[in-house]
């Protein structure tokens, strides 16, 4: 193998090249608002601009640069599922329940495509359609049933694709065929913030970068919060947590109850078109069956791959990140093997003890977070959702809602069994594996 970084390596998201983090001031601190918002992701600032264009005044706080978060660090997959499959949510809370979720993760889907088509946010969002490698011919039989399932019930289109056509989607012998869902989307994580920012800010929003919150706390009046952030303190009647993978332990209840992890990703150096195409023929995005997952997927603004795995692994250094991801990359595609790579970066995620994403108010407070890797659409979902349910309207309701949010005794917010947890998912996909697949 050559090389493994290339000279001008960063050790920072791809998304950053065209969507660079910048610096917001977010003016003079005003002694009251309508509404705060910690956290200036999709979810803060998708609330943050709906509130605004209601006629709410309106602040969000974020402890680093706006988008620093895991919304500019994504992998840009656009998708309406979860950890837990259809056919197993059905099996286990009953048909009623589970189209009601799977319907609102339609919605989310929907709903961020076509908002970003209404307000004309240029992100390269396409249905491009995804892939779904198999990683054994148990997972092939297992897909294909939940597919079914979701088909029969929610009406989902999806197709097989056996192991002797798998190189018509995939440049790779190492899976054993997979199903595609041809209306799954994708988009740049960075140029979707970025447009969401802009159209915050053109709202009228006040955003205050590096401006930590470090208490929420009421302000005597009943319905009144008193914040205090690194530029002040300041007043307003609905305060928004929506921190998910970066939710401090000072937010006590929040951070017992989500599992914050990191996800790793790489992009490679340009690629020649004919190289790059050939490795993934239709631009769709890739995800593999496990539940420690690999992903890739093209760039949509360069002739690059993009891809991540090995998520949750415990390592920090970027060198060593590569290694780790690079060796996944020539797994999969092999012909990729004396690729460098140009960009290693990583996010903190938000997984939960019912791997299900929540939203709702506790003590007064709205929250939306625990989006468990599908944060695009269910942050954009949440953060409308909440927004809505600010100004008393109906729309606001989901199915999520319904949920306790759980935690567990003696949980503070720190995952010290998540190498434990991540062991079980692979024990778990191996034991899969090497049963015999299903008649
Ligand atoms: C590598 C990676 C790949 C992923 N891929 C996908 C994908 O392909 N598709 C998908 O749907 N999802 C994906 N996700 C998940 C998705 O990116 C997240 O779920 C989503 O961006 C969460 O958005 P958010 O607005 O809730 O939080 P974030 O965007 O994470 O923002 C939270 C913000 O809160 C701020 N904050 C924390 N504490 C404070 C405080 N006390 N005061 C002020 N600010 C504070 C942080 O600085 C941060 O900027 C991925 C995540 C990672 C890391």
């Amino acid at each position: 193998m050559k090389d493994l970084l290339t000279t001008d390596f960063r050790n920072a998201p791809w998304w950053w090249e065209a969507a660079p983090l910048t610096e917001s001031a977010g003016g003079t601190l005003a002694p009251s608002y309508d509404a705060v918002i910690v956290g200036s992701g999709y979810t803060g600032l998708r609330a943050a601009l709906t509130l605004a264009r209601a006629g709410r005044s309106v602040a969000v706080f974020d402890k680093e640069r706006p988008g620093f978060g895991a919304s500019r660090r994504n992998a840009g997959f656009l998708g309406r599922t979860l950890k837990w499959p259809y056919i197993d949510l059905k099996a286990t809370k009953g048909t009623t329940h589970a189209t009601a979720i799977y319907r609102d993760l339609s919605m989310a889907y929907e709903s961020t495509l076509a908002f970003i088509e209404e307000e004309g946010i240029a992100c390269h969002a396409v249905r491009c359609g995804r892939l779904i490698a198999a990683t054994s011919a148990a997972h092939y039989a297992v897909l294909e049933r939940e597919l079914d399932g979701m088909k029969a019930d929610l009406g989902l289109p999806y197709w097989m694709v056996p192991r002797a056509r798998l190189r018509e989607e995939m440049a790779t012998d190492l899976y054993d065929g997979g199903a595609v869902i041809p209306d799954l989307g994708s988009l740049h994580p960075g140029l979707y913030h970025h447009g969401l920012m802009t159209r915050a800010l053109d709202a009228g929003v006040a955003i205050f970068g590096r401006c930590e919150v470090t208490t929420i706390g009421q302000a005597g009046q009943p319905g009144r919060f008193r914040i205090t952030a690194a530029a002040g303190e300041t007043r307003a009647r609905d305060v928004v947590i929506a921190t998910n993978g970066y939710t401090p332990p000072h937010f006590a209840w929040h951070a017992r109850r989500v599992i914050p992890f990191v996800g790793y990703m790489a992009a490679t150096e340009p690629l020649p078109p004919a190289l790059l195409e050939k490795q993934l023929p239709h631009r769709r995005t890739v995800i593999d069956s496990n539940l420690d997952i690999d992903f890739f997927r093209p760039a949509p603004d360069s002739p690059r791959l993009l891809f991540g795995g090995a998520t949750a692994n415990g390592l920090q250094d970027p060198v060593a990140i590569a290694t780790l991801l690079h060796g996944r990359l020539r797994r999969a595609l092999p012909d990729l093997a004396d690729v460098r790579l140009s960009h290693v970066w990583t996010g903190q995620c938000a997984g939960t003890f019912d791997m299900m994403p929540h939203i709702g108010c506790h003590d007064g407070i709205w929250y939306g977070m625990g989006y468990n890797y599908a944060g695009v659409p269910m942050g954009s979902l949440f953060g409308l959702k909440i927004a809505q349910k600010i100004l008393g309207l109906p729309e606001g309701t989901t199915a999520f809602e319904q949920a306790p949010f759980p935690t567990l005794p003696l949980y503070r917010g720190n995952p010290w069994f998540l190498p434990l947890a991540m062991r079980y998912f692979a024990w778990k996909d191996k034991r899969l594996a090497r049963s015999r697949p299903a008649a």
